[in-house]
């Protein structure tokens, strides 16, 4: 049995995290869950926002699964999602965006990986606010070393899947520095890798292309900030935020989350498509070297999606939340 820290997280995060846990039961997956909560529920209680026994948990099982955390905006405690990324260096966010049969969505033929830098650049946590000539300023800090860890992530994965290809977006042009070293050290990095051709493009241009034609791309890697932005651009491309998988990966522990953040506009109802957090459940289970579960649990997955009426109403069915795991269930 491998054992795996659970973050259920906050909003809707409670409701699919039981219907995956669902699916893992009945596909008899040998994994069990050590629960620990984070955010503003677990402050409450228990006075911390990430409390010691998650971090212990975390070191011990160097494996976690979990569900979306809500920020609130413009004032108050820093991202849990963001402290822990940079806590446990999780230089890697991985967030693949695939067509699915059944899914609607205005595009086909979508396959890409999108490589986001997780840890720096404006997300760093470098703000300074002068109140007094109302002036704020958030720095972007960029290294050799964080550019270089995520651009090899990325040209490992594109090696390793024969993707051909990959794609640096940037702003080199305008942000001469912050903008261009991670174009630099991946032009530098590209020379270990002769069967991947390295192309890139200037982040506004990326985005149109990324909407006028997306299966031109198979490996995007990009700094932090943009990197936020087009994941959920990815997302839209192929479903929505309820279909797509995340994970944060570093050298030594790894985190697997849903993209979509909490939703509170639907919380509590039991109408929340927990595709999203079984998706990226399934990309943990390849992490772990547990691969027959994982195609099991993802064929059953996709034989559902491909019927709109076993799921749920974002996608077009009426089935609830647990319904929906049901009728995974029922195919596995
Ligand atoms: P959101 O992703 O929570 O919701 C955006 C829209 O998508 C809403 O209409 C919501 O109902 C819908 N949606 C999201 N997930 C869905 C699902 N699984 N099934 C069906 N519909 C779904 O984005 P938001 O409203 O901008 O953010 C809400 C909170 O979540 C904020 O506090 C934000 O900081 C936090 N957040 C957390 C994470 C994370 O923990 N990784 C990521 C993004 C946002």
């Amino acid at each position: 049995m491998r054992q795996v820290t659970l973050i259920p997280g906050d909003g809707i995060g409670p409701e699919i995290t039981e219907a995956v846990k669902a699916v893992f039961r009945a596909a008899n997956v040998p994994v069990t869950w050590e629960e620990e909560n984070a955010g503003q529920t677990t402050f409450d209680s228990v006075g911390e926002l990430i409390p010691q026994t998650l971090i212990d948990s975390l070191n011990k099982n160097k494996v976690a699964l979990k569900g979306p955390i809500t920020t609130p905006v413009g004032k108050g405690f820093k991202s849990v999602n963001v402290q822990l990324r940079q806590m446990f260096d999780l230089y890697a966010n991985i967030r693949p965006a695939k067509t699915t049969p059944g899914i609607t969505s205005r595009f086909e033929n979508v396959n890409l990986v999108l490589f986001r830098e997780n840890t720096e650049g404006l997300y760093s946590g470098l703000e300074i606010f002068d109140e007094r000539l109302q002036i704020a300023d958030s720095i972007s800090r960029v290294t050799r070393v964080g550019c270089e860890k995520i651009v090899r992530a990325a040209f490992e994965y594109a090696k390793k899947h024969n993707c051909g290809k990959i794609t640096v977006a940037h702003k080199a042009n305008i942000l001469k520095n912050a903008g261009a070293l991670l174009l630099r050290v991946a032009a530098e990095v590209a020379k270990d890798y002769p069967t991947v051709q390295m192309e890139d493009k200037i982040i506004d241009n990326m985005c149109m292309q990324l909407v006028m034609k997306p299966e031109q791309f198979k490996v995007i890697v990009t700094t932090n900030l943009f990197g936020d932005i087009l994941s959920d651009l990815c997302a839209g491309l192929v479903g929505g935020l309820g279909v797509v998988a995340g994970a944060n990966i570093g050298d030594d522990i790894a985190i697997f989350e849903a993209v979509h953040g909490s939703a509170p506009d639907i919380a509590g109802k039991g109408i929340a498509n927990p595709t999203a957090l079984l998706r990226s459940a399934i990309m943990m289970l390849h992490h772990i070297d547990l691969k027959e579960e994982a195609n099991r649990i993802e064929a059953a997955l996709e034989a559902t999606l491909a019927n709109k009426e076993e799921c749920t109403g974002d996608l077009g069915g009426k089935a609830s939340t647990m319904a929906f795991a049901q009728n995974i269930i029922s195919k596995l």
